[in-house]
């Protein structure tokens, strides 16, 4: 069995930036299960390891456009302090939910704490980045037909709320 659209993948995946420093990895703890080809995992990631077989490794550069797209300056705005009343521990890094004109939320993560302003950026942390994967297939399984319907799987055999 080979990786392809449909099917369960287990792998263990260490992700590292352009710089060589390691984001995420799965090494010493659970793998990374999922269903292919109904986008559970950036695009250029389910891309390349399709065909992988159980037992092989590759290393994988996926760009920014095939991962979490560009970085858009205007996504950092500058908002005053007094509009944040109400939230006791500012830190950086803190995820605040914000609204667009149409009353629309979305999510931003602070940047920088200053005297009076803070910095918020509504980019994903990775956008704009160069992903460097080092993959492993664990194993691969066939889908069920609820896990299909649902585009995801169902790791512990029970069924999801959805
Ligand atoms: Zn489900």
């Amino acid at each position: 069995m080979t990786v392809k659209k449909d099917k369960v993948v287990e792998m263990h995946c260490t992700l590292k930036n352009d710089k060589g420093e390691v984001i995420d990895s799965t090494e010493g703890r659970e793998t990374m299960v999922f269903l292919q080809g109904h986008s559970n995992i950036v695009p250029g990631l389910e891309k390349s390891i399709e065909g992988m077989k159980v037992g092989e490794s590759n290393d994988v550069v996926v760009q920014s456009k095939e991962a979490y797209g560009d970085y858009h300056a205007e996504g950092v705005q500058t908002i005053p302090m007094k509009a944040l009343e109400g939230i006791d521990k500012l830190t950086v890094g803190l995820e605040l939910q914000s609204q667009d004109e149409q009353g629309n939320p979305f999510i931003v993560r602070v940047k920088e704490i200053n005297e009076d302003t803070i910095v918020v950026d509504a980019n994903h942390p990775l956008a704009g980045e160069t992903l460097h994967f080092s993959v492993s297939i664990e194993s691969i399984r066939e889908a069920t037909k609820e896990e299909l319907e649902h585009g995801h799987i169902h790791a512990h055999g029970g069924s999801c709320s959805h």
